[in-house]
């Protein structure tokens, strides 16, 4: 009996729409991957299982990946200088970038997008981003601590990455997953994902665009600090040729976006998706969708990657893209870092911000305690303390997700009556989740992290310091229109984009959809109205001269 191929063992690992988004991928790659991976025999076997799988998966359909197995205690992993199991190398004669960790979710996103940064080398660069790591000439170690369910986190591992690609003398770039690395976590203080630590001398949380990233990098101080003594913000002029023609860009990959770019292909026309950070929007921040037709109930990331998978059959989505400026005219001039796209119109799926409570100790505690992210941190409160504040439906879904982790979660809310739907509040009510109603929180109280809230209550005025591991802040969201802004957008009273019943805005060609355009934010909502305004764009530039 002859053995079965590899390709025959691991031809059902990935399901059919990420394998062809792969196959798709390790096509455009330029040279061939190396993946080193190290393992050892112990309490991590699941996590090495799948390290091993996920890479063997990769090569059998590629032949451009080539994988190599390692025992920690093999001679290879003390030259590595492997320090846990598993950790996965990417082409490591050539670069220092490790995987510390089973890469599943949005951290096997960032692998992929890591390998394919490597295949493509420092071509695949922007021109502000070489010159700022051209500067660096002494030793630069990155750790960027990660969890699967955090879509921020491939943004930032992808921006280390680029790093340890654009200068490999000098630049390491480690992926640590905090679930199979907790004594890791804990040494660097990461109460919130992602979180960078640079030479342990400069840490920050949350996701950067990419020439902040690298400015802190090259000078070693934060952005404030950075800002203040040089100018390397000042835009850069694009080279002759790097412009693209296209009828629409659509800026942002959530479902807004993405029901665009498959309505905009579909209409005959040429679109390009951009998104600064991983796909899905605020969909891929939501532990459980339970509303959207079609899916009783699916996983927000995996509804995310479903959406994706589709629009990217129509569309090229181009994640881990900003968006640094917008020219209107004729054609609409759309500046990313490598790319200045002309366009016939724009449409923007931009979404919301999270809402900032403004109490003292909020600010100072992000990051160690506080959080805006239930999926993304979930992990790190099992058996603690936590609040979530806020009466609405996020609030609700995260206090939910926050206790099937076994947190002990309560609710603090400013009325005496819940915003969140029907079933949510039945939900809570069956799990037990107390609420704490008519209060407000005054203070988040702390010295090197959380520690507990001071809050009022709004009827008796009372004040009371409850004892806190963390606290979860879900009070709503403030519309993303800094690019609206720029191309003077006309915005309602709550500050969100106006639009009319076809999802046109106050400027001719320039289109807007989804949680950006406020109303009832739904996810149907949300891809009803991409629809609308790609059907639009074609509808206004088909009567267009040019
Ligand atoms: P939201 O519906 O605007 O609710 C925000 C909550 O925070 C409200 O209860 C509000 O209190 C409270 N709040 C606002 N500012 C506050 C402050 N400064 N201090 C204390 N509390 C404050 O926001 P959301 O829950 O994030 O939902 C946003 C949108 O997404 C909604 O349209 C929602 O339906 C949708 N969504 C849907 C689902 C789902 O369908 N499963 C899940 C998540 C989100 P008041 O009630 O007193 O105003």
């Amino acid at each position: 009996m002859c053995a079965s191929s590899a390709e025959d063992r691991y031809k059902d690992f990935f399901p059919d729409e990420s394998r062809e988004y792969l196959q798709k991928t390790f096509k455009s790659f330029e040279d061939d991957v190396v993946l080193e991976v190290y393992t050892e025999k112990g309490p991590h076997d699941e996590f090495n299982k799948f390290a091993l799988n996920v890479c063997r998966a990769f090569a059998a359909l590629t032949d451009k990946v080539e994988v190599r197995e390692y025992s920690l205690s093999d001679e290879m992993a003390r030259k590595r200088e492997i320090i846990t199991s598993p950790t996965i190398l990417i082409s490591p004669n050539r670069y220092d970038i490790r995987f510390l960790g089973a890469p599943s979710g949005e951290e096997g996103r960032a692998l992929v997008e890591g390998m394919a940064l490597a295949s493509k080398g420092a071509e695949g660069l922007s021109e502000t981003t070489t010159s700022l790591l051209s500067r660096i000439d002494d030793q630069r170690e990155i750790r960027v601590f990660a969890s699967p369910s955090c879509p921020y986190c491939p943004g930032q591992v992808i921006n280390a990455f680029k790093a340890a690609i654009g200068n490999p003398a000098h630049v390491s770039a480690w992926c640590v997953s905090t679930q199979e690395n907790e004594e890791m976590a804990e040494e660097y203080l990461v109460g919130s994902v992602p979180h960078t630590s640079i030479n342990d001398i400069v840490a920050f949380v949350g996701l950067e665009p990419e020439e902040k990233f690298m400015a802190q990098l090259v000078y070693l101080k934060s952005l404030d600090e950075i800002l203040e003594e040089t100018g390397v913000f000042e835009d850069q002029e694009h080279e002759e040729g790097d412009a693209e023609e296209v009828d629409l860009v659509i800026i942002g990959a959530g479902p807004a976006g993405m029901s665009a770019g498959i309505y905009a292909a579909r209409s005959g026309m040429s679109a390009v998706l951009l998104e600064k950070q991983g796909v899905g929007g605020q969909v891929a921040l939501t532990p459980k969708v339970e509303n959207y037709p079609g899916f009783s109930e699916v996983g927000g990331l995996q509804l995310a990657d479903i959406l994706s998978a589709h629009a990217r059959i129509y569309t090229e989505i181009k994640q881990f893209v900003e968006v640094r400026d917008l020219r209107y005219g004729d054609r609409i001039e759309v500046e990313t870092d490598s790319v200045v796209y002309r366009a016939k119109g724009v449409l923007l799926a931009t979404g919301v911000n999270v809402r900032l409570l403004n109490v003292p100790g909020e600010n100072r505690f992000y990051g160690q305690g506080v959080s805006y992210c239930a999926t993304c941190d979930g992990n790190f409160y099992r058996n603690k303390k936590v609040y979530v504040v806020g009466g609405g439906n996020t609030a609700l879904t995260d206090a939910l997700f926050l206790r099937s982790l076994d947190a002990e979660v309560k609710i603090i809310h400013r009325r005496d009556e819940l915003r969140a739907e029907k079933a949510l509040q039945e939900a809570t009510d069956k799990e037990g989740i107390e609420v704490i109603w008519n209060s407000e929180v005054l203070e988040i109280l702390g010295e090197t992290g959380v520690r507990g809230v001071k809050i009022r209550n709004n009827i008796d005025g009372s004040e009371t310091e409850l004892e806190a591991d963390g606290v979860f802040v879900a009070i709503g969201h403030v519309a993303n229109t800094e690019l609206a802004e720029k191309l003077g957008v006309e915005l309602r009273e709550d500050g969100f984009i106006k639009v009319d019943q076809s999802q046109r805005t106050s400027v001719p060609r320039v289109y807007a959809a989804g949680d950006i355009t406020g109303g009832v934010r739904q996810i149907v909502t949300a891809i009803g109205q991409g629809s609308v305004a790609a059907l639009t764009a074609f509808e206004d530039f088909s009567r267009m001269k040019v």
